[in-house]
């Protein structure tokens, strides 16, 4: 982005929110910011607002489910059912034990400690701060389909959760998260107002799939911890609760309460053949049934990627600039 700045034919606009894309038609020619600035395209208005903000925008513009979009009072420009549909996320829980030296990441964000790491990251680019704390993972295939379906994040350190806090001490986190969710969540609007939040359901776990999978996964991570080879470093499991797993249902309960998101969310505006009723953009990433209007960012995945989504939305970013200059196009 940096680099980017200095281009003469880009000006970036921040602390500056869309509401709606403006139509003359079904030609999109302009967006609608909250200041009540509007913002005319000249060619066409490429909408990468991330797969919660994205359908809501669409929304707002009327695109979407035209029964939805009416009982809101939105004039429907387009529509198109699957707006909002198709939530996808991947979900991880975590086993987590206490290790026996003091080697972990505990405590070395505080004090004289945190200082010192500042001044070796700025003094020579090396250090702690060089570390994006997940030090490690790897994919596993639980359920013997030949393909990955348990992806693990490890980090040298407890963590905590949103209504939790960590473990005091030094400690290590495995996090088994599923790979290829089946569950589907949606995101609609709760009212035409675009300063009123989304009404967004996530759905987790809706598919008993799902479930099975993370169980299997949180299984391969208490196997991970307690292996002979780790005995040197792990003192004692803390979570789950050692011998938990050896009741089913208590092993199923725990993985509900505890598992987060791994923030991959993605599909609400997803891409399909024109015969597919449900897609919303086409392979060129243009939202169908209009003019001058693409998404490029991660709601156009149909399925979400098995695997860390950052790259697969760069990738998407910059086939949507190929495709806007007419190249790559799909017979
Ligand atoms: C905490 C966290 C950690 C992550 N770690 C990793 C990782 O380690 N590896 C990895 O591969 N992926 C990681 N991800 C996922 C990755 O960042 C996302 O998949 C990716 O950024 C999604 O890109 P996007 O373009 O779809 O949406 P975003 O990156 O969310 O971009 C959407 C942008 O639109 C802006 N926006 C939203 N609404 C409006 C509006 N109304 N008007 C104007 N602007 C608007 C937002 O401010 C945002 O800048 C992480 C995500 C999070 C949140």
């Amino acid at each position: 982005m940096r680099d980017a700045e200095k281009r003469s034919n880009l000006t970036i606009l921040t602390e500056t929110r869309v509401h709606k894309v403006l139509f003359e038609g079904r030609k999109a020619v302009g967006v609608l910011t909250e200041t009540g600035v509007t913002y005319r395209a000249r060619r066409e208005i490429v909408l990468t607002a991330g797969a919660l903000a994205t359908p809501k925008i669409l929304q707002l513009s009327g695109i979407g489910e035209a029964e939805h979009l009416k009982n809101l009072g939105i004039d429907v420009i387009m529509d198109l059912p699957g707006v909002g549909e198709n939530y996808q996320d991947h979900l991880e829980a975590t086993v987590q034990a206490e290790v026996k030296d003091p080697i972990s990441l505990f405590a070395q964000d505080k004090g004289l400690k945190a200082a010192g790491h500042m001044l070796q990251y700025l003094l020579t680019k090396t250090g702690l701060l060089t570390s994006n704390v997940v030090e490690s993972g790897g994919f596993v295939d639980t359920a013997g389909t030949g393909q990955p379906d348990i992806q693990f994040h490890v980090l040298p350190t407890f963590i905590g959760f949103a209504d939790r806090a960590a473990e005091p001490g030094h400690g290590i986190a495995i996090g088994p998260c599923f790979l290829r969710p089946k569950s589907r969540g949606t995101v609609k609007l709760r009212s035409a107002n675009p300063r009123d939040s989304a009404l967004f359901n996530a759905n987790s776990f809706s598919s008993p799939a799902d479930l099975d999978t993370l169980v299997r996964g949180v299984e391969w991570a208490i196997r991970i911890i307690e292996a002979p080879s780790l005995a040197r470093i792990v003192k004692r499991r803390v979570l789950p609760t050692p011998g938990l797993e050896r009741d089913p249902e208590a092993l199923r309960d725990y993985i509900r309460s505890i598992s987060k998101t791994v923030f991959h969310p993605s599909g609400t505006a997803r891409m399909g053949r024109p015969d597919d009723r449900m897609a919303v953009v086409g392979e060129d990433l243009a939202v169908r049934g209009v003019e001058g209007l693409r998404v490029a960012d991660a709601s156009i995945m149909p399925t979400l990627v098995s695997g860390n989504t950052n790259a697969p939305v760069i990738m998407i970013g910059e086939r949507a600039a190929r495709f806007m200059l007419g190249k790559d196009l799909v017979a």
